[in-house]
């Protein structure tokens, strides 16, 4: 058997080894799951639920231990582990309350005689590949809510947060869902091709957008629902009348928490102006005043890069938008390993020539731009083939609302970044991908409607 090495990113030394999937196994893994699933579809809804709910028990009570290992592998501020699995409660606890509802039969017509109806029945058997980035959160989007909905799942998450897949296909055996229902898949994209390669009713992807488009046409064939949730460049414009320095705080927020490595991170920041010298004074101060570190430190913010290839990605941003006319602030290179790790960074006086301005970055570092307008601001916004999020800071809801109307994204923010609602859809334009989760369309989007026409004899 293949073994996969962890390694904690931080320090740069080996964490654990587990055994990982081949092709042989996933094809085991699949038949097994398709053989489960109409056992656990047959299942009444309350056991699911209640399997859900013993789950979501398991994770307050094993927090300590998760969080520290899911800071082990992706070098996770600690603090931002806990956060992360604080999040996920009520991720779930939104599922358990809309489930029902959002998925009971539905009677659209009864004239006497003839009677219609739409049933939500579950998909089948989903595919689950997921990244590292936030495991818990893109992990359990698409397990809770397709389990709940009567789905087995083959769940591949990302080979850097694998100890925190298994962590979580551990806890959801336990809490009642059958081990063949939920089963993991352990490896890297070669175990995601193999995946992929499987009979399969859906499949759920979270990634980049090369992976996305790579998976897109070898799922082709298939015709199977697909989603997927990929990568952004998200905009945020600050207009004349925005507070500079509450601003400049949530959008230093917003740009480097998780070391950078969100997909709705802010990733570009247009400023007026008339705001520009005293926002980014702020800014600056306010980035200077993270601190940098060992990720196993509750007050440590910025944390290490998770994937040492990133490393090279910001430093060539770096260079080249040096190199074509940007204002270096702090930060532009590597910090002192072991691990990999990369100062916050922030530069000026950018624009669209820059890879920094165009391509995504998935780290802690960021272009400030200057604009002259609203109607600037707007059409820079929308200079991308991404559209995830975009936000808008202004005192104005009403201009706010107009602007960010006339902008290509999936969700938008008026005074507020780098947030995700369980209550509300996520998904992007473009490039970031297509389908969403969360929200009760995300419930829905594992069953496939059907059609019932019911004639009194
Ligand atoms: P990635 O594309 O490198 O890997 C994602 C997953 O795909 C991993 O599990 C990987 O093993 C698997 N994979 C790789 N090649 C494969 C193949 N040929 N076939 C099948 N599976 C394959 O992405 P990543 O580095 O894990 O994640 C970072 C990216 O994810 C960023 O672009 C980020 O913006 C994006 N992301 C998006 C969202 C969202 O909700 N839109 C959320 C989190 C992360």
């Amino acid at each position: 058997m293949p073994t996969l090495v962890i390694f904690n990113p931080a320090t740069g030394a080996p964490v654990a080894e587990r055994l990982a999937d081949s092709a042989a196994t996933v094809a085991e893994k699949a038949a097994t799951a398709r053989a489960a699933q109409p056992a656990w579809a047959a299942t009444p809804l309350a056991q699911r639920l209640a399997a859900i709910r013993a789950f979501r028990a398991a994770l307050v009570a094993e927090a300590d231990t998760l969080a520290a290992t899911l800071t082990s592998e992706v070098g996770k501020p600690i603090a931002q582990a806990r956060n992360e699995l604080n999040g996920l409660l009520s991720r779930i606890d939104f599922f358990l309350a809309q489930t029902e509802a959002t998925i009971a039969d539905e009677p659209v017509f009864d004239d006497g005689g003839m009677r219609e109806r739409i049933e939500h029945r579950p998909l089948g058997v989903v595919g689950n590949i997921s990244a590292w980035n936030y495991p818990y959160f893109v992990g359990c989007n698409v397990i809770v809510p397709a389990l709940l909905t009567g789905n087995a799942v083959l769940y591949k998450p990302s080979e850097f947060a694998t100890l925190t897949g298994l962590h979580i296909t551990r806890l959801l055996h336990a809490a009642g869902v059958p081990s063949n229902v939920l089963q993991c898949l352990v490896g890297g994209g070669d175990v995601g091709a193999a995946l992929v390669a499987q009979r399969l009713d859906g499949l759920f992807f979270t990634g980049s957008h090369a992976t996305g488009v790579r998976i897109a046409q070898a799922v082709a064939p298939q015709l199977a629902k697909l989603q997927l949730e990929l990568g952004g460049k998200d905009p945020v414009y600050v207009r004349p009348d925005a507070d500079p320095m509450a601003a400049a705080e949530s959008l230093a927020d917003g740009a480097m928490y998780n070391t950078g490595q969100s997909c709705c991170a802010v990733e570009r920041i247009y400023v007026h102006e008339v705001l520009h010298d005293a926002f980014v004074e702020h800014f600056l101060a306010t980035v200077k005043g993270f601190k940098v570190g060992d990720p196993t430190d509750p007050a440590t913010y910025i944390g290490a890069i998770t994937r040492a290839p990133q490393l090279a990605v910001l430093e060539a941003q770096v260079a080249d938008a040096v190199a074509k006319g940007a204002k270096l602030l702090t930060g532009g290179q590597r910090l002192p390993g072991p691990g990999n790790w990369f100062a916050p960074t922030v530069l000026t006086q950018v624009n669209h020539t820059m890879e920094l301005m165009r391509e995504e970055s998935f780290g802690p570092i960021i272009g400030i731009q200057s604009v002259r307008s609203d109607g600037e601001a707007v059409a820079l916004m929308n200079d991308t083939r991404y559209g995830l999020t975009a936000g808008v800071y202004s005192k104005d809801e009403a201009k706010a609302r107009e602007l960010l109307a006339r902008v290509n994204a999936g969700s938008v923010y008026w005074n507020c970044c780098d947030r995700v609602s369980p209550r509300l859809p996520w998904s992007g334009c473009g490039d970031s991908g297509v389908g969403l989760t969360l929200s009760t369309h995300g419930i829905q989007t594992f069953t496939r409607p059907r059609a019932w026409h019911l004639r009194q004899a």
